[in-house]
């Protein structure tokens, strides 16, 4: 035990002497000092001093096959000797980028028959960007420049994914967001629905798009983008009139729909796209993190057959790209991914089994007097802490302090969850089995139980 503290000492001091980690505070985290993860298999990680801790984050809301797959390390060996590296720029392709483009023509909704390639989900939306603005420009149409999005969404950390994205504190930071892009409000019944009932506040929050598109002028409005649940804004559900209303809202009009799948796709909602749970007929579709369950970096822009045939028509040339997009190892991880969702029956298990199972157990959950609700799609969950139950406009006075204690302890119980505001966030791999299920819950509880 001496011995893995004193190399766990070891990793911190030299963490902390060169490394500045993402979304942290740097002078806090050093004080306190890192957690070293150095091995992780199926749902668990492990970290320096010998813990085993149930991933419920599924790393960062990606891992869904588990982790530590041998299949995915073999097809990545077998890759990385016949084509380590080669792009997909300037009339060449390579043998991955082309049967994963025909998989994911196959598993997409139907309209989506083409796929551009990026490093990350980030990158995925700032060229969602681009491709929207170059789409109506293609069109005749270059005025139609506004893209339209929500407050509290997260589309990534680029200048455009973070533009697009509705956080406050990171728009406080370098200037964000950059022109061109309109905010509107989340479906968020829990935290803002007032009185109204979730039916009546889907169909509210939704007509907040049909106002804006009244007030910029449907001629100068390109898209609207929006995450089928909100996942890091702290996975908002939205209420089952939302989407519906959307589509109301859109249908006729001259404006185009992207539905970011970087969370909801490859089977963490029960469907292979959220899209599919929600019933959105989107017209774009950014991906990545299930893409390859993380194992390495590959993202893309799913491209419906109205897009791309002005893309490919008079669209000419598009302007863009990323030297790893598209990159033929990340391919070929991509693609045995895809192959073991499909033959282990992944997106089924979520919708069938696994995922009533964990939502039964977490509902239960709701009845813990710290809990205002608990909600969850497919294997996608969030508890609201509140200080009073029945009332759930009642906040902690000082926001994301409780929510942090939480999360703290259930790390120390063995289980990761994340906090978002006062909130636990929940997203384990689509492999958890019933057992796992039952002490993911059982450490839930006590985490409860610690923070109460
Ligand atoms: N879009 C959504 C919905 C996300 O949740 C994320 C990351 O969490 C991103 C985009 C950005 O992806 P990346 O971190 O791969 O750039």
């Amino acid at each position: 035990l001496t011995k893995l503290s004193n190399l766990t000492a070891d990793y911190r001091a030299r963490d902390a002497a060169h490394h500045i980690h993402a979304f942290s505070d740097m002078k806090a985290l050093n004080a306190e000092g890192s957690r070293v993860i150095v091995r992780a298999e199926g749902s668990w990680i492990y970290d320096s001093d010998g813990n085993r801790i149930l991933d419920g984050m599924a790393g960062l809301w990606c891992v869904n096959i588990g982790h530590g797959r041998k299949e995915i390390a073999d097809a990545i060996q077998r890759q990385m000797a016949d084509l380590s590296y080669y792009n997909t720029f300037f009339k060449t392709t390579h043998p991955p980028a082309i049967a994963l483009s025909e998989t994911l023509a196959r598993l997409a909704p139907p309209q989506f028959n083409h796929v551009f390639y990026v490093g990350s989900g980030s990158e995925a939306n700032d060229t969602v960007i681009r491709m929207v603005r170059h789409y109506w420009a293609s069109l005749g149409k270059p005025g139609k420049s506004v893209i339209i999005a929500r407050n509290n969404a997260y589309h990534g950390s680029t200048m455009g994914g973070a533009s697009l994205g509705g956080m406050k504190s990171m728009h406080s930071q370098g200037g964000l967001p950059i022109p061109g892009i309109h905010h509107i409000a989340q479906p968020y019944w829990f935290g803002e629905g007032g009185d109204a009932t979730p039916e009546e506040f889907g169909v509210q929050a939704a007509r907040e798009l049909e106002k804006a598109i009244e007030a910029i002028g449907e001629e100068n409005i390109g898209a609207f983008i929006a995450e089928p649940i909100q996942g890091a804004g702290g996975v908002i559900i939205p209420p089952s009139t939302y989407w519906p209303e959307i589509a109301r809202i859109l249908k006729d009009r001259e404006i185009l729909l992207v539905a970011d799948e970087v969370i909801t796709g490859f089977g963490r909602t029960g469907n292979w796209f959220g899209s599919e749970t929600f019933g959105i007929a989107a017209d774009l579709m950014p991906i990545a993190k299930g893409l390859s369950s993380g194992y390495l970096p590959i993202g893309g822009v799913m491209v419906s057959d109205k897009v791309s045939d002005v893309l490919i028509g008079p669209g000419g040339e598009f302007h863009h790209g990323f030297t790893y997009g598209a990159h033929p190892v990340a391919a070929a991880a991509a693609l045995e991914n895809l192959r073991i969702i499909e033959d282990e029956k992944l997106v089924d298990r979520v919708r069938d089994d696994i995922g009533p199972y964990l939502q039964a157990g977490w509902k239960a959950l709701g009845e813990h007097p710290l809990v205002g609700e608990a909600r969850m799609t497919g294997l996608m969950g969030a508890l609201e802490l509140v200080p009073n139950k029945p009332s759930r406009q009642q906040k902690f006075p000082d926001t994301g302090k409780v929510g942090t204690i939480a999360r703290d302890f259930s790390f120390k119980n063995g289980l990761v969850m994340r906090a978002v505001r006062d909130s636990l966030i929940l997203s384990p791999p689509l492999t958890l089995s019933h057992d796992e299920a039952d002490q993911l819950l059982a450490i839930a509880k006590t985490t409860l139980d610690d923070t109460y």
